[in-house]
């Protein structure tokens, strides 16, 4: 178990325009053994080494664009307190947030706050040799390629670089589909590793990503990393996997690819995990081409005890579930999930980082191999305490009572309710005989999630989770409950824009969940909306009975799914998900704007430090967490720049 009491560790470490930047500890590292710390250490280096390839997808502006701010910032030598100069510093923060000049969420062009001409002066008063000019390229060249794109908004105001010579969405569309055979059980992710191109005479042909390929200045290097970290793998298997990758890498070829992640996803056994390559497609608007990432961990043992426990004990959770026996299932099968902490983010992951990952993509593999569910625990951890004193919880929650409640057990149950809507919550209860599984259309989502957060908060109370040794007081599961229903009846709205209705599923379960649970106690004032100085809080008068509304709500629900009751589940979602309060709504969204919190968030990495002995062997490597943001970017500008700076021709 974590300890939040005495967790003095500094988690805030920038912030700028909309995006906090924190730090993430990985506990445990120094107890891991040289050779695996060996592992981690070139994976880690492997991780960093793409980081020009994910700035040239995006934009193919973006390396151009990144060197010549970053030459401005290092040696400018005149008045760096002005407004301009902040405003640069500040556009080069975001650029490096967003690994290129368009926002890393919304993906639109984001203005750069200060006048071109300012700029202008500023690269004439530094050296040309920082620039990234060719041979025959001067400062006028220069400005004239950048400037439009940096500073005129229609230029490029949304972009990638996965299609080139200007190929239409169905030019690619037809290019891949009369490469796939439908009859084909075991396709390759067709396309997923190139930038496809029309030539002069308008052939289409893909430049494949691979050593010898496109992008292979920073391949190679990867490639050469991975051949390091070889002799440190923990067993054959995982060795396998590495080798799989370089060959891959070596080849472009996808079968390959394939291979490597069937090789992956079936090695439960290393400590030490890596994702390395050209993994997710959301970058792509067709959904083709993938944007290099990576992410370097390994298991957290106690954690994924909690895990465990929750899987061996499924059959138990089901059968005392408070649904009617007819809707149980006899049989549950064991989910498995692992908890991990990472010690590198790289390329899509950094600095804006995922809480879990679910792969290998290809549907195929997932449904003949399984796929690797994880939760990385350092990550919502290092979020959770940097949310400790940022004001929220005090704005929001009723009284101290409940803020000593959070603070002690919160981030726990709020990690466990996690664990038992995803291990058991949806692998729960059965459709009865004939049911469609569709009959719930538009509202089966939001029913779903309803289900699965229900199941995990009826146990959240349970004795058994002290019995499991899952909570360590049966008082434990009060922080949950309040949360959640701070969260479903109060500050979830944050995120609704005025006038507007919930529309997403979660959020309209979690309200679903919260509004039903607070009517149906009313007589009883189970849950109170009080006032005090003119704001609203949730107050929970009687934390036993909201587990029993919760058993009712669940056994409903459940017979809903079960039956396929579409009307009742039609009524349950249009009744209580969906609409909100105008007054409340506004009142909430003006408390939370008064905080100034960041929408946005993101890391940096540890620095690994190595001790060599006088024979310059490693023996021992740690973890330093003390390198600020923009001491960071410009060390791994410095250090990893593989692909050319110049501007495109
Ligand atoms: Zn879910």
């Amino acid at each position: 178990m974590k300890a939040p009491d005495n967790d003095t560790f500094d988690y805030a470490v920038d912030r700028f325009a909309d995006i906090q930047i924190l730090r993430y500890r990985a506990p445990g590292f120094d107890t891991l053994s040289l050779k695996q710390k060996q592992l981690i250490y070139h994976l880690s280096e492997a991780a960093l080494m793409g980081r020009d390839i994910l700035f040239d997808q995006k934009c193919r502006y973006n390396l151009a664009i990144r060197h010549t701010l970053e030459a401005v910032y290092t040696h400018y030598a005149g008045d760096r307190e002005n407004k301009n100069f902040q405003s640069l510093e500040t556009y080069l923060k975001r650029i490096w947030f967003s690994n290129g000049i368009h926002h890393h969420y919304g993906n639109e062009k984001f203005a750069p706050g200060f006048p071109a001409e300012y700029l202008d002066a500023l690269l004439r008063s530094i050296s040309p040799s920082a620039l990234p000019l060719r041979k025959e390229e001067t400062i006028d060249d220069l400005i004239g390629k950048l400037f439009p794109v940096i500073f005129h908004p229609d230029v490029l105001p949304r972009d990638n670089n996965y299609y080139a010579g200007g190929i239409t969405p169905q030019e690619a569309e037809n290019f891949y589909a009369q490469q796939k055979d439908p009859a084909d059980p075991t396709p390759i992710s067709y396309g997923l590793n190139s930038r496809l191109e029309k030539q002069a005479g308008g052939r289409i042909a893909e430049n494949v990503w691979k050593t010898g390929g496109l992008y292979t200045e920073a391949l190679e290097p990867i490639v050469a990393e991975l051949k390091e970290a070889l002799p440190y793998a923990e067993n054959k298997t995982q060795e396998n996997i590495i080798r799989h990758l370089i060959r891959y890498y070596e080849t472009g070829n996808l079968r390959t690819f394939d291979a490597y992640n069937i090789l992956w996803v079936q090695d439960t056994v290393s400590e030490v995990d890596f994702v390395n390559g050209f993994i997710e497609t959301y970058g792509d608007p067709l959904g083709i081409k993938a944007s290099w990432e990576s992410t370097v961990n390994f298991i957290d043992k106690e954690a994924t005890r909690r895990t465990e426990i929750i899987s061996t004990n499924a059959q138990w959770f089901e059968d005392h579930s408070p649904v009617d026996e007819r809707f149980r299932k006899k049989e549950v099968k064991g989910v498995s999930a692992k908890v991990i902490t990472v010690v590198m983010l790289g390329g899509d992951c950094y600095p804006a980082t995922p809480i879990g990952i679910n792969l290998p993509n290809a549907d195929w593999i997932r449904r003949d191999h399984g796929s690797k569910s994880v939760t990385i625990e350092n990550i919502t951890h290092a979020y959770d305490q940097a949310s400790q004193g940022n004001g929220f919880n005090e704005e929001f929650v009723w009284s101290d009572a409940e803020l000593e409640s959070i603070r002690r057990y919160g981030f726990l149950t709020n990690n466990l309710h996690t664990d038992l809507h995803e291990c058991l919550g949806h692998g729960s209860g059965i459709l009865l005989a004939g049911v469609d599984p569709d009959a719930l259309k538009s509202h089966s989502s939001t029913l779903e999630e309803t289900r699965a957060d229900l199941f995990g908060l009826y146990y959240m109370a349970d004795n058994q989770m002290t019995r499991l040794g899952l909570l360590p007081d049966p008082e434990a599961y009060k922080a949950e409950y309040y949360q959640y229903i701070m969260n479903g009846l109060l500050t979830q709205l944050v995120r609704i824009e005025p006038g507007k209705d919930i529309e997403e599923a979660h959020m309209r379960n979690r309200q679903l969940i919260a509004r039903w649970a607070y009517e149906h106690g009313q007589d009883e004032q189970v849950i109170e909306l009080k006032k005090r100085n003119n704001k609203t809080y949730v107050v929970i008068n009687d934390y036993p009975r909201l587990r029993t509304l919760f058993a009712t709500l669940l056994a409903e629900v459940q017979r809903i799914k079960s039956e396929g009751d579409y009307q009742a589940g039609k009524r349950l979602v249009e009744t209580y998900a969906i609409k909100v309060d105008p007054a409340l709504h506004a009142e909430i969204r003006e408390r939370y704007a008064a905080l100034k919190l960041s929408p946005y968030r993101g890391f940096v990495n540890p620095v690994m430090k190595v001790t060599k002995n006088s024979q310059g062997e490693t023996v021992d490597i740690h973890l330093d967490y003390t390198e600020s943001y923009t001491g960071q970017m410009l060390r791994y500008s410095r250090n990893y720049s593989f692909l050319p700076a110049y501007c495109p021709e």
